[in-house]
């Protein structure tokens, strides 16, 4: 895997093994099997002995060697979130579809709500995603004048850049939808942002009420349909094609998969407290911040979801399989309005690890440093099921025809 800085990333795994349990008993939700899992992963992400390997060899001269610990895949885990990012970019990307333009709309959730949301994090999250949904197509419908159905990618975040706890919707939406027959494709190429802003305010707080049936969370409600008369804070990425951007799907897991802090951005961890910097997306300037360990941890896990919460989730045109049929509408319609479509998605394909790490060091880890040719998989082994491949038993077998997998873990 890629190796974050070793320095940065021990002090990471330092603050865990010191204080993870002190943390769980100030913060019993915490104490589940799950999140022992996630944090017990992290501590050994980078263990070949620990995680399972691939250990690569050169069968050219015997020389050369290559051993790569597998990703232990923690949520938690700053080593391995590149890969994720990656995973989830590749992912995303295959599900958007080419020349269908795309908008990125962020709708928030007020300050005030922050706690209910905390507290009811397994019942409130699902709700807001379809809520979230219902509200765009409510949108795109008083728009046209006619019933409409988007298409959508709905991804939950529930931090902000500092960590903190900050729920609200990414949304990958399409401009515009089809009529419930799907005979018609109905591109909206103006978004009037005051309407939405203040559906949006209707759909969330109409949601919580329904949801939760406290008078509590009703006061809650009252209170914000009075504080915040034009609706909530809604953002809509301007102009018609992020054309600036690689792809739609790797400028939105900016924000969403990325984890709070990047690990090199630890500055000082004394035992007690930790400085670490990070650019705010608000003040566009680096900001330094020092908090007690337990607040640093508290950030850092908070950006996990619940077991089993699903963070992406497709819904509308954008779910169905008629999207084919639709899709021709959508052009025609789109076509029209904006001129030429242009690559509106960029689809990209999953990266090996061979090409990242050639990516981030310019080296190809694979050649082999003595004779210059590629190494080939020698062995696998993983932590529960043992030797998986073995190249050297192959070939004392005498059955030698390599059929060695290549592709990185
Ligand atoms: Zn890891
Ligand atoms: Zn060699």
């Amino acid at each position: 895997m890629l190796a974050a800085p070793s320095r940065a990333w021990n002090v990471f795994k330092q603050i865990f093994a010191d204080h993870w349990e002190p943390f769980q008993r100030a913060h019993p939700r915490y104490q589940t099997a799950y999140y022992d899992g996630l944090v017990a992963k992290m501590l050994e992400c980078g263990t070949p002995e620990k995680m399972g390997y691939i250990a690569y060899r050169c069968l050219q001269c015997g020389q050369g060697k290559h051993l790569v610990a597998m990703s232990c895949k923690s949520s938690l885990c700053l080593r391995c979130a590149k890969v994720t990012v990656d995973n989830w970019v590749s992912q995303v990307s295959t599900m958007l579809h080419e020349g269908v333009i795309y908008r990125h709309i962020i709708l928030t959730v007020p300050a005030m709500f922050r706690t209910t949301f905390y507290h009811n994090a397994a019942v409130v999250l699902s709700a807001l995603m379809r809520c979230g949904v219902h509200c765009l197509d409510d949108f795109y419908s008083e728009v046209r004048g006619k019933a409409l159905r988007g298409g959508y990618i709905v991804v939950t975040h529930s931090h902000g850049r500092n960590g903190q706890d900050h729920p609200h919707l990414h949304l990958l939406a399409t401009s515009g939808g089809d009529d419930a027959q799907g005979a018609c494709w109905e591109h909206l190429a103006y978004l009037p942002y005051a309407l939405l802003r203040r559906k949006w305010q209707w759909h969330l707080l109409t949601m919580l009420r329904q949801t939760l049936k406290t008078d509590a969370v009703n006061r809650l409600v009252d209170a914000c349909f009075t504080r915040y008369p034009d609706g909530l804070v809604t953002h809509v990425q301007k102009g018609h094609v992020p054309a600036q951007y690689q792809s739609v799907a790797r400028y939105v897991a900016k924000y969403v998969v990325s984890p709070p802090i990047v690990v090199r951005r630890i500055d000082r961890y004394d035992g007690h407290r930790v400085t670490y910097h990070y650019r705010s997306h608000r003040t566009e300037r680096m900001e330094h911040d020092t908090v007690e360990v337990n607040t640093f941890i508290g950030r850092m896990v908070q950006h996990t979801m619940p077991k089993g919460f699903k963070r992406i989730r497709y819904y509308g045109v954008q779910a169905t399989r008629t999207f084919a049929k639709v899709k021709a509408l959508i052009r025609e319609a789109v076509a029209k309005v904006e001129g030429v479509i242009k690559g509106a998605v960029q689809i990209i394909a999953r990266l090996t690890y061979r090409q990242r790490y050639e990516q981030s060091t310019g080296r190809d880890p694979l050649r082999c440093p003595h004779c210059q040719s590629t190494m080939d998989v020698w062995r696998i082994w993983h932590p529960t099921y043992g030797v998986i491949y073995d190249e050297g038993e192959v070939i004392k077998r005498g059955t030698y025809t390599s059929t060695a997998p290549r592709a990185g873990p």
